[in-house]
């Protein structure tokens, strides 16, 4: 069965942008409308002698049948709830068209509890939308989606023929409250105050290192906002005030500014036996002294520099050569690992590598070159084995 609007209710439907539908059982009727022949109408019409016919109305529009006025208090408590923010406080609370429960000669067929109600209240309305098509589809399966009926969707695209092409514009309707809740609530809610970092330097730590001397906490402020809203929606926010309930602790961070340069004076590169002095040996020059220790003993940069070798280098096998940059360079040969880069920047006593056998070698041990302005010269001159 068809539901007739009255003129009234059109006219509410036209101001509001709402339209029921739906959501009516097919007995419904409006007050002027209802006949003595509608044997469901005739039945409940017993029941509004004894008073207990009671009937929802937003504005002017009969919504549905409520069992009682406690059901009626918990759909306002419910609807107010709905629209407001938990822990919030409530000073301005407005639904448009009003809301009343109100006795009446006419019923509806079936009585609504106030879930159901609450339901029609917030879902029932109908508001025209707009649909893009994201595949093509048919104006049947669109309907479909939206509770429609294909003429319905028709009447409203009358221009639309299937199949309907992806990305098509079409006019829906959607379903939205039949009410307007207009709010005003006072809300207090805790933020974080973001802690500040303070940075020291440390003329003790060298350049690129950094360590925390205190963590960070967020402090709290509590901020009080009055906040207006139509359904929910943000009409406006005002900050009534803020109090800091706990103030934040600063992060305190050390960095280094000691620069990694050499010292001007070499300290001994490993641990080991002296096996090999500088000199001419086996008729050749030997550039370096050789310090024998097991595999994977550590090596130290004897002085601070720029690492400007670290590969594998023929006869040297894995070698690091660093540059003090103070005319002197030192190289670390027959490594079997490496602790640095070319490029790293590394300070006295600082680990490079690891002794090996690898290139030109006949056992574990360093073989270690100190060379002045490109020449080698003996490093006995400079460190003790
Ligand atoms: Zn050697």
């Amino acid at each position: 069965m068809k539901i007739n609007y009255s003129k009234k209710t059109l006219a509410i439907m036209a101001l509001t942008g709402i339209m029921m539908g739906q959501t009516l059982t097919p007995n419904v009727a409006f007050a002027q409308e209802v006949k003595a022949e509608n044997t469901t109408a005739v039945e409940t019409t017993h029941e509004n002698k004894v008073g207990k016919n009671l009937v929802l109305y937003v504005g002017k529009e009969a919504i549905c049948r409520l069992s009682s006025q406690e059901e009626y208090d918990a759909l306002t408590e419910k609807v107010k709830a709905y629209f407001t923010d938990e822990g919030a406080q409530v000073v301005e609370f407005n639904i448009e068209p009003a809301m009343e429960l109100k006795e009446k000669s006419f019923t509806f067929e079936e009585v609504k509890t106030a879930d159901e109600a609450y339901k029609m209240l917030t879902q029932g309305g109908r508001q025209e939308a707009l649909y893009i098509a994201e595949e093509e589809e048919t104006l049947e399966a669109i309907a479909e989606r939206y509770g429609m009926t294909l003429e319905e969707i028709q009447k409203l695209n009358p221009e639309l023929v299937d199949p309907i092409e992806k990305g098509t514009h079409v006019k829906v309707y959607q379903g939205c409250p039949m009410i307007q809740v207009k709010m005003e609530q006072i809300i207090s809610m805790e933020q974080d105050l973001p802690f500040e970092t303070e940075v020291r330097q440390d003329g003790n730590m060298y350049q690129g290192e950094s360590k925390v001397l205190q963590e960070g906490v967020n402090g709290k402020k509590v901020i009080t906002i009055h906040q207006g809203k139509t359904n929910g929606n943000i009409d406006f926010s005002v900050m009534n005030n803020q109090t800091i309930s706990a103030e934040p602790v600063k992060r305190v961070v050390v960095e280094g500014t000691k620069e990694r340069a050499a010292t001007g004076t070499f300290m001994n590169p490993t641990t080991g036996r002296l096996t090999s002095r500088f000199g001419p040996r086996w008729g050749r020059m030997h550039k370096g002294i050789d310090v024998a220790n097991s595999i994977g003993t550590s090596i130290l940069a004897a002085d601070g520099g720029v690492v400007t070798k670290a590969c594998y280098s023929g006869s040297y096998g894995n070698l690091i050569e660093i540059d003090h940059q103070n005319g002197y360079k030192t190289r670390y040969a027959h490594l079997s690992g490496y602790k640095v880069s070319v490029g790293d920047k590394v300070t006295q006593g600082q680990l490079i590598g690891l002794m090996g056998s690898t290139g030109r070698s006949t056992g574990s041990h360093l073989h270690f070159e100190v060379i002045v302005d490109n020449v080698q010269v003996n490093p006995l001159g400079y460190v003790q084995y």
